[in-house]
């Protein structure tokens, strides 16, 4: 069984899906978690602790050749950077690292891991380089939360984009994307609100506890009544000291972290409001939640009544004339909900720009930066109840899925073809039929959501029954027949049922004249300007206002008006150009077993990860295909020092001149390019520096 154990599965001859299986669970079994198949990465989350990242490892893992060394991570960080700076095969080119794989798998680990490798590589100034690091920890406090699948489960998307000048790392910037806001207020069985919540609450100090006027945390039912043991209150406070710790050394100021717990404290207390009915048509606070009342119109920095008022009732605008309408209870209770969803969203987003503004790169406007950009979104969902969320989290793992198979499948078949390379067609599973479903305009899953968005009187049931009539002889699609709004759609990860309640409000998250005018004259700085946003600068701001605001101000200005789905459609559009334009490096991430639990795998469910990300495909198409595809050109150019020659025609003649002083065997020549293997980029990469030594 020798075989089995191989570094890199591309080189076995006769694989099949069982020996497949069996190859990693036996690496699995000796701790090596890590396995190439060619250029790609397959990790399996040990869910242990394994001392496979200490400083000693990630010295040998720089600088060296991917053959040397067993399969790693930081091997990825190594290629990525050596690809940038051009010292591997290629010309210089900006990278992406798409990390993927279900909630749990292990992306995010991954990605710190990657960053902390190529900080180390890249030489930082130790400031940037702290302040790059401390990136993480601060993001995953607001943005991440407990779930059924991972404790740490990351809430949004986001693209890290690290800036070169040369090698050495000048900045970075964040995108982030669909923060699942609705966490705020609701959190189904087994799993928690965002991180922050408890961290603040363990870790404040009891005199700012009063200054926040925070309380009791079994108290607040955006917690759900749930806190946690000793033990978990000890690690949430240590983790309140590191999160402030991150705050300081990224750059945040004092009255700027003051203001964000205050509005946190003020979510808190919102969620308490409860309402009953009176005689006259306005609601009241109940007499036990007044005192809620009062806390939150504090925290938030407004009035009182006027904070009643925006729960309570609504005003419009007809035909010149002001009219109120008062909410029934229901109204009111999601009133409040969206005020606490709101005003949570908006200080994520704040955050994201505001780290984004320091770590701006200070170079001059004409210096050219390079760039990796590591791509860690939340995996492919399916819950008892998939919502809203969940279907804008798995089209994206749908997207991701088609960029890694036109890079990996179409794109080299293609070429195969075109250049008269003899080839015997890999079969895989193209997901394109699924993107169509969902984004054909006008016709596709988002746009007749948006379509029925835009309708005030539609319900989520007519949204539902028109994809029903719509897609009903769609093969990526099924019907449900049931008194909910239920429709599921078949992923190629696997059929997810979607319950449609609350998609139209949802997808529509608009926030009412009423709340923007509370907050806008709120006493408290960062919350005025989170929603001052669109107010033009006229320059009679005070200074750290007009401060806040530009951050503030990047984040909501340009995509305002469109509904949510139109807006992640858009980003992850911007996102894929972006990655279709870099050098893609891949790393597959897996779970042994859906329980969290070390030294266990699960036959079925790695089998059912390996059959829908299609890694069999994957290893058959890298240990008979072509991974690198360099034209006559740009290969002449490159290499022609192998001959020491200059001015050689850069064509197909000085190309095989070039190859025959070589010892490269297995590579084809097509009509206009040359098909290598993903190892001889090393072995050409090893003749240059060889002769750059000599
Ligand atoms: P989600 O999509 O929910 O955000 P994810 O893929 O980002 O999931 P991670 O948060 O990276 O998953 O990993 C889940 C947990 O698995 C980690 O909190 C950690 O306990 C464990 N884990 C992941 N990778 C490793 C590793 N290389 N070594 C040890 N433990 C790991
Ligand atoms: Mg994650």
């Amino acid at each position: 069984m020798e075989g089995l154990l191989q570094d890199d599965l591309a080189t076995l001859s006769d694989l099949d899906e069982k020996s497949l299986l069996e190859s990693l669970s036996q690496r699995f079994k000796q701790n090596q978690i890590y396995t190439y198949i060619g250029d790609i990465l397959v990790a399996i989350n040990p869910f242990k602790y394994l001392p496979l990242y200490e400083k000693a490892v990630s010295e040998r893992y720089k600088w060296h050749e991917k053959s040397s060394l067993p399969p790693h991570i930081f091997a990825v960080a190594d290629r990525a950077y050596q690809s940038m700076l051009g010292r591997l095969a290629m010309e210089p080119r900006n990278q992406c690292i798409v990390i993927s794989g279900e909630s749990g798998a292990g992306k995010t680990e991954s990605t710190k891991l990657l960053l902390r490798q190529i900080m180390e590589l890249s030489r930082a100034n130790s400031q940037l380089e702290q302040q790059i690091l401390q990136v993480n920890p601060l993001l995953e406090a607001f943005g991440n939360a407990q779930t059924v699948m991972n404790d740490n489960s990351s809430r949004f998307g986001k693209y890290i984009q690290l800036r070169f000048h040369n090698s050495a790392v000048k900045g970075a910037k964040i995108n982030e994307y669909l923060l699942e806001k609705s966490r705020v207020v609701h959190q189904d069985e087994g799993e928690r609100n965002f991180h922050i919540f408890y961290c603040m609450l363990a870790g404040i100090s009891p005199d700012d506890k009063e200054i926040y006027g925070l309380l009791n945390p079994t108290q607040y039912r955006y917690l759900n009544g749930r806190y946690g043991t000793d033990d978990m209150v000890h690690i949430w406070s240590e983790k309140y000291g590191e999160l402030c710790n991150a705050m300081d050394m990224v750059g945040f100021e004092e009255q700027e972290k003051v203001d964000m717990m205050t509005i946190l404290a003020g979510i808190l207390s919102l969620g308490n409001i409860m309402f009953e009915p009176t005689d006259s048509e306005m609601l009241r606070v109940t007499e036990k939640s007044s005192g809620w009342l009062k806390a939150t119109a504090g925290q938030f920095g407004v009035q009182e009544e006027e904070l009643l008022r925006s729960l309570t009732c609504t005003m419009s605008v007809t035909r010149g004339e002001a009219i109120r309408r008062f909410h029934n209870q229901q109204q009111a209770e999601d009133a409040r909900d969206s005020i606490a969803k709101v005003a949570y969203g908006r200080v994520f987003g704040w955050i994201v720009s505001k780290i984004n503004e320091l770590l701006t790169p200070d170079v001059d406007l004409d210096v050219e930066l390079s760039e990796i950009g590591i791509l860690d979104i939340f995996g492919f969902e399916n819950f008892a109840v998939n919502r809203y969320e969940q279907i804008c989290i798995n089209l994206a793992n749908e997207q991701l899925q088609y960029f890694f198979n036109h890079h990996i499948f179409l794109m080299e078949q293609k070429e195969y073809k075109e250049e008269g390379i003899e080839w015997e067609t890999i079969d895989f599973k193209d997901n394109k039929p699924i993107l169509d479903l969902f984004l054909t305009k006008p016709f596709g899953i988002f746009s007749l959501l948006d379509e029925q968005s835009a309708f005030p009187q539609a319900t989520d049931k007519n949204f539902v029954d028109k994809l029903n009539n719509k897609f009903k002889a769609n093969p990526h699609f099924e019907v449900v027949r049931s008194h909910n709004p239920l429709f599921t759609v078949i992923h190629y990860a696997g059929k997810v049922q979607y319950n449609g309640s609350g998609f139209l409000e949802k997808n529509r998250d608009t926030i009412p004249a009423s709340i923007r005018g509370l907050f806008i004259n709120s006493v408290t700085p960062l919350l005025s300007v989170l929603f001052t946003a669109t107010i033009s600068r006229t320059g009679t701001l005070m200074p750290r206002k007009a401060k806040l605001l530009q951050a503030a101000d990047d984040n909501f200005n340009s995509t305002r008006k469109q509904s949510v789905g139109a807006q992640f459609r858009h980003s992850l559009a911007v996102l894929m150009e972006k990655m279709f334009a870099a050098n893609p490096h891949f790393v597959r991430c897996l779970k042994a077993n859906g329980n969290k639990q070390p030294d266990h795998v699960d036959s079925k469910i790695v089998m059912d990860q390996l059959r829908y990300n299609g890694l069999l495909e994957t290893i058959h198409i890298r240990r008979d295909g072509f991974s690198w595809r360099p034209s006559f050109k740009e290969f002449a150019q490159r290499y022609s020092i192998l001959l020491l020659k200059t001015n050689l025609p850069l064509n197909k003649e000085s190309c095989m001149s070039i190859l025959n002083t070589t010892e490269l065997h297995g590579w084809k020549c097509g009509s206009s390019r040359l098909f290598f293997k993903y190892c001889h980029q090393e072995e050409l990469a090893r003749l240059l520096e060889r002769l750059g030594r000599a």
